[in-house]
C-alpha cells in the first residue's frame, strides 16, 4: 500500500490494538468450549461472562440483557423479529421506523409486511433528522414497535433516541434502536433513554468482524434465532466465537474511555474539512452541520457521480499542493494536508 488514507471508518474499521492484545491468548492457549464442565470450559466461560459485563456496564444495563450475536444485521432482525411476534400475540401489527435505516431494518420489515404487518416508515427532515412529533403522532393503539437509528450511516446525522424512548415508554410501545454507528461515539444509557432494545456492532468500533450484541430489556421475550444448544440463554445456539467476544468488549471499553477526547479531536477536524469542502461551487453538505457523528462527512458535488469521485481519489496518490487545485477530487486530496 502507498500513503493512502482510508477514509470509510462507517463501513469498517481497522482492529485497534487493545483488541488484538486482548484476543490473542484465546486464539492461542484458551480454547476450551465453554460449555464443558471442565476447567478448560469453565476459563472460557468466565471469560464470556466478563465481556458480557463490561459491555452491559457501558450500555448501562444488566448483565443478562446482553446477548452475543454474529453482529449488527443479526441483532436489527432479531430484535425486529421478537418485538414483532410479542406484539402478534396481542393482535398488535403496527412497527414505525424510518425511511433511512439499515437494510439489516428496511429488509426485516419488508418480510414482516409480507406476514401480515402494517409498517409505517416516517420521512426524515431535511435536516436529516427525525421529528419526535412525527413518532409520536403515528403511535396507534396496535403498535407493537418503534425503531428508529441512533445515528444514520451514510450522513452521520444523530436521531433523537432519548426523546423517542420517552414518548415510547409513555404509550407502552416497544422502542429498538439501530446504534451501531453510534457505538463509541455517543454516549449510550439504556436505561435514561428509555431504550427496550439495542443493536451494536464490534467491526465498527476497531473490533473484529462478525460478532456483535443486542441489548434487550429483562421482560421482552427474545425470538429464538438459531435452534440448538443452551448457549446465549437458549436464543441463539451456537459455541461461542470467544477471540471475537473478547476483541469487542477490549475495543468496545477502549472507544468509550476516549470518546470525549476523541469527540473533540475528531470533530475539529470535520469541521475543518466541511469549512474547505463546502466552498466548491456547487457543494452541499448532507444532513445538519453539528447533529452528526464526530467523524462524519457527507457531500454532494452537483453534477458529479459519486462513484466517479471515489475511483478517482482511490487512483490517487497523495501529493501536496501549494495552491488549491480546481478538481473537488484534487481539493478533498489536499484538504488532507491542511489540517
Ligand atoms: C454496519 C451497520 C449494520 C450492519 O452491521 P454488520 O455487523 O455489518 O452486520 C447495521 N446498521 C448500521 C447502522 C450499520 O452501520
Amino acid at each position: 500500500m502507498t500513503n493512502k488514507i482510508y477514509a470509510d471508518n462507517a463501513a469498517t474499521t481497522r482492529l485497534s490494538n487493545a483488541a488484538k492484545q486482548a484476543m490473542l491468548p484465546y486464539l492461542d492457549e484458551i480454547y476450551g468450549n465453554p460449555s464443558s464442565l471442565h476447567s478448560f470450559g469453565q476459563d472460557a466461560a468466565k471469560t464470556i461472562h466478563e465481556s458480557r459485563e463490561t459491555i452491559a456496564k457501558l450500555l448501562n444495563a444488566n448483565t443478562n440483557e446482553i446477548y452475543f450475536t454474529s453482529g449488527g444485521s443479526e441483532s436489527d432482525n432479531q430484535a425486529i423479529i421478537s418485538a414483532a411476534g410479542a406484539g402478534a400475540m396481542k393482535g398488535k401489527k403496527h412497527i414505525i421506523s424510518s425511511k433511512f435505516e439499515h437494510h439489516a431494518v428496511l429488509h426485516t420489515l419488508k418480510r414482516l409486511k409480507k406476514e401480515g404487518f402494517e409498517i409505517t416508515l416516517l420521512d426524515v427532515c431535511h435536516d436529516g433528522i427525525v421529528r419526535v412529533e412525527d413518532v409520536k403522532n403515528s403511535i396507534r393503539e396496535d403498535t407493537a414497535l418503534v425503531t428508529i437509528m441512533y445515528a444514520n450511516n451514510e450522513i452521520g446525522t444523530i436521531q433523537p433516541v432519548g426523546e423517542i424512548g420517552a414518548v415510547c415508554r409513555e404509550r407502552g410501545v416497544f422502542f429498538h434502536t439501530d446504534a451501531v454507528q453510534a457505538a463509541g461515539q455517543l454516549p449510550i444509557d439504556v436505561k435514561a433513554q428509555n431504550i427496550d432494545m439495542l443493536s451494536i456492532s464490534a467491526h465498527k468500533f476497531h473490533s473484529p468482524k462478525g460478532v456483535g450484541a443486542l441489548y434487550c430489556k429483562k421482560g421482552i421475550p427474545l425470538s429464538i434465532m438459531i435452534e440448538g444448544g443452551a448457549q446465549e440463554r437458549g436464543k441463539r445456539a451456537g459455541t461461542e466465537n470467544i477471540p471475537a467476544i473478547v476483541g469487542m468488549a477490549a475495543a468496545f471499553d477502549e472507544t468509550c474511555r476516549k470518546m470525549g477526547i476523541n469527540k473533540l479531536y475528531i470533530s475539529a477536524l470535520r469541521d475543518k474539512l466541511i469549512d474547505g469542502l463546502i466552498n466548491i461551487p456547487h457543494t452541499i453538505l448532507n444532513g445538519d452541520k453539528f447533529e452528526r457523528l464526530p467523524g462524519n462527512v457527507n457531500l454532494c458535488f452537483e453534477g458529479i457521480e459519486g462513484e466517479s469521485l471515489l475511483l478517482l481519489l482511490n487512483a490517487q496518490e497523495l501529493r501536496y499542493y501549494p495552491v488549491p487545485p480546481a478538481h473537488p477530487a484534487r481539493l478533498i486530496q489536499a484538504m488532507f494536508y491542511w489540517r
